[in-house]
């Protein structure tokens, strides 16, 4: 055992914030592009830390614990006490609907085991060591979220975390900058499938998606559900009033969720469940009682109006796949807003277009466009585009919304909720 795993097991958990620290965290001076986190040991210390561990000598003191590298010290320590505890990891990364797959799988395990799951989207190679840092003696499953931008973030949070299960939500084109479209977002995702090719471990994966088969095809530990009656898991998908739905056998499970989308990763949720014996009625339970949270598809009513936020982030996938069932959502009159999507990368203008033509096909009472690059768009007159979100608060402060459904959807920079308030009855 290393000397900083007794520091770890001796302490109340890591921190690396000074500003959320608890009584006897070990910290972690973690430094960033444009700060010194050595420069906040200090601070840890005064408010309560154990020890701090930094990576600059300069700061040492008799509650400091010194090392070459904040960073790879927080990641090498989560691996030591994963590899210790050897508690059985679900890890889960994909383009779109990790978070919420990883909430409705922990949700739907939680009913059977003692479980713990990344919190909120903490799901980068900081966040990783933070959840796996959270495993404790008793934990029997974790399941954790792996994001990536980039080749080769997946494989190295595999190294971190030793998954055992994997599951790949899906291969969209989400951060086609950093991977370079979408040929390097399914190498790049699929970096979980070769950690896992082993024999000992095991992957899912939804055989309604044919690339998903391709390339597990050789593999001897695939786990499979979907419509198709040969799957491990049968399970088919559907929407009821636009409220994704699945059924087992006669069973029927209907989630608050919106979108054929979501049916996808509740399904992942069913079958991992079963996998893992879950009774039924327990996966029923906690599938149809289920609420997103933190503007991921939150459907709320203000007066007569009915709003959809998810404003939480976008890409040309996701809002694609958004914009089809809120067309087919039933009410008079629909006013969209929707903000630019990041990180596309070359293609953004074709991608942004692709909105637009997709929206002037779709006949809604107001379209309302957010960003510098919706406004470099061919755009329809009736279309209103400002370039920055708090512009578009005057135009909105003088509509009348009454007996509308309102969908929001943009990049996280975007910050479309701040419009929420300007929505009014007048
Ligand atoms: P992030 O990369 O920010 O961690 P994520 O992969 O965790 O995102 P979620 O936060 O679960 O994804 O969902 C974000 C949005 O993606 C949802 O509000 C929805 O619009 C869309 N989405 C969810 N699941 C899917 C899916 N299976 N296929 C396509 N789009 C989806
Ligand atoms: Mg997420």
């Amino acid at each position: 055992m290393t000397r900083l795993y007794q520091l770890f097991q001796a302490s109340t958990g890591v921190s690396t914030d000074t500003r959320s620290i608890q009584k006897g965290n070990l910290f972690f001076a973690l430094s960033g592009t444009n700060f010194n986190g050595n420069q906040f040991a200090a601070k840890a210390l005064e408010a309560g830390a154990s020890y701090a561990v930094i990576d600059d000598p300069q700061y040492a003191n008799e509650k400091t614990f010194l090392v070459e590298n904040c960073l790879q010290s927080l990641q090498a320590l989560a691996t030591e006490h994963r590899k210790k505890l050897n508690t059985p990891i679900i890890s889960l990364t994909g383009s779109n609907g990790k978070t919420t797959t990883k909430e409705l799988i922990a949700k739907v395990l939680s009913y059977k085991y003692k479980i713990i799951a990344t919190q909120g989207n903490l799901n980068n190679h900081i966040g990783v060591p933070l959840s796996l840092l959270q495993l404790k003696a008793d934990t029997q499953i974790a399941v954790i979220e792996m994001g990536a931008n980039h080749q080769g973030e997946i494989a190295q949070l595999c190294k971190i975390a030793y998954p055992d299960y994997g599951y790949i939500t899906n291969f969209g084109k989400a951060h086609l900058e950093g991977f370079g479209g979408i040929e390097g977002v399914i190498k790049g995702k699929s970096e979980l499938y070769q950690h896992l090719i082993s024999k000992d471990k095991k992957i899912f994966i939804n055989q309604d998606d044919p690339k998903q088969v391709e390339l597990t095809q050789d593999y001897p530990n695939r786990i499979s559900f979907g419509s198709d009656p040969t799957s491990d898991y049968a399970i088919h998908k559907t929407t009821n009033n636009n409220f994704a739905q699945i059924k087992i056998g006669d069973e029927v499970i209907q989630t608050q969720l919106l979108g054929l989308y979501n049916a996808q990763n509740a399904a992942a949720a069913a079958a991992i469940g079963q996998y893992f014996e879950v009774p039924l009625h327990h996966i029923k339970e906690a599938l149809s009682s289920y609420q997103p949270s933190n503007n991921r598809s939150q459907i709320t009513n203000h007066g007569s109006i009915k709003i959809i936020m998810d404003a939480y982030n976008a890409n040309p996938t996701s809002m694609l796949a958004a914009l089809e069932e809120v067309s087919q959502l039933k009410a008079d009159q629909k006013t969209i807003i929707l903000g630019d999507m990041f990180e596309v990368g070359p293609t953004w203008k074709e991608e942004h277009q692709t909105i637009v033509d997709t929206l002037k096909k779709q006949a809604y009472t107001n379209v309302f466009l957010c960003g510098k690059q919706f406004m470099q768009t061919d755009l329809p007159e009736q279309f209103c585009a400002v370039a920055e979100t708090k512009e578009l608060i005057p135009v909105l402060s003088k509509k009348d919304f009454s007996e509308q459904l309102i969908f929001i959807k943009g990049s996280r920079g975007m910050a479309l909720e701040q419009l929420l308030p300007y929505l009014k009855e007048q």
